[in-house]
């Protein structure tokens, strides 16, 4: 699904070139669960950025279901991006005097795809698969922050897209409402979606089933992650 070659990434300062991905290469293959691991400033945004098509490498290559980002112009690297992906962030990024169902809704609207009469079963079903049934016409504002969390899980889902990226899922969560969040991901791994996830901690790597650690700009490790937390009480420190 998504094979990168030798990418770099430069940053033109005032001056300065700051180079945040030296040569990066590995492929992600439908079904993973793969954490993208490292510290503070080792190129994890950045390389995040290139695989959903925000930003574009400096050189090296990036195919993204056979498609090389290369051939693609923004406008169609735009529109994979909407149709195909699905996107989760530590803030959560939903609309607060939204409902439930309005914040679902939003990546239908952009999916020329999607009839408008069938949003209204795609919104359901997602919100269902969250477990938020009950909360579908409340305003998103008045969530808790897992209740929000999973809003946006259902908002990256309603698409049915081909990879879910989830930039540091839980960094705004207590470890109970992070491991909700993480156990949701696993399932929906389980039951075949491919999930990309931008983490520096390790507690919530360890629900991935490979770990690719990146160190200034480079793979450090990338292999397997063999042990999964099978409960909540595990994860709760
Ligand atoms: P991480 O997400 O792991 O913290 P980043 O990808 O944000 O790492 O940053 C990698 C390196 O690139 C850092 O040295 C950072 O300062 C630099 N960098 C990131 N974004 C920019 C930018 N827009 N302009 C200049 N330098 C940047």
């Amino acid at each position: 699904m998504i094979s990168i070659r030798n990418l770099k990434k430069n940053y033109d300062g005032e001056g300065a070139v700051t180079t945040a991905l030296e040569d990066i290469s590995f492929d992600i293959t439908t079904g993973e669960f793969v954490a993208i691991m490292g510290p503070s400033g080792s190129g994890k945004s950045t390389l995040l950025h290139i695989l959903s098509f925000l930003d574009r490498p400096t050189s090296g290559s990036y195919a993204f279901q056979g498609k090389r980002m290369q051939d693609l112009s923004d406008e169609e690297l735009a529109r994979i991006r909407n149709e195909e992906m699905g996107f989760i962030f530590q803030s959560f990024n939903l609309l607060a005097r939204q409902t439930v169902y309005e914040n679902v809704e939003i990546p239908l609207i952009y999916n020329a795809n999607i009839p408008p009469e069938l949003r209204e079963a795609r919104v359901r079903a997602a919100v269902a698969a969250v477990g938020l049934d009950d909360k579908l016409y409340e305003e998103a504002g008045k969530l808790s922050g897992v209740q929000k969390q999973r809003v946006a899980i259902a908002r990256a889902l309603v698409n049915q897209p081909n990879v879910i990226f989830a930039d540091e899922p839980t960094g705004n969560l207590d470890s109970a409402s992070g491991a909700q969040i993480m156990e949701i991901l696993a399932r929906l791994n389980e039951s075949g979606h491919t999930i990309i996830l931008v983490t520096h901690e390790t507690y919530t790597s360890e629900f991935a089933k490979r770990a690719i650690h990146i160190k200034d700009g480079r793979i450090h490790s990338d292999g397997p992650l063999t042990r999964r937390r099978t409960s909540k009480s595990d994860f709760i420190k």
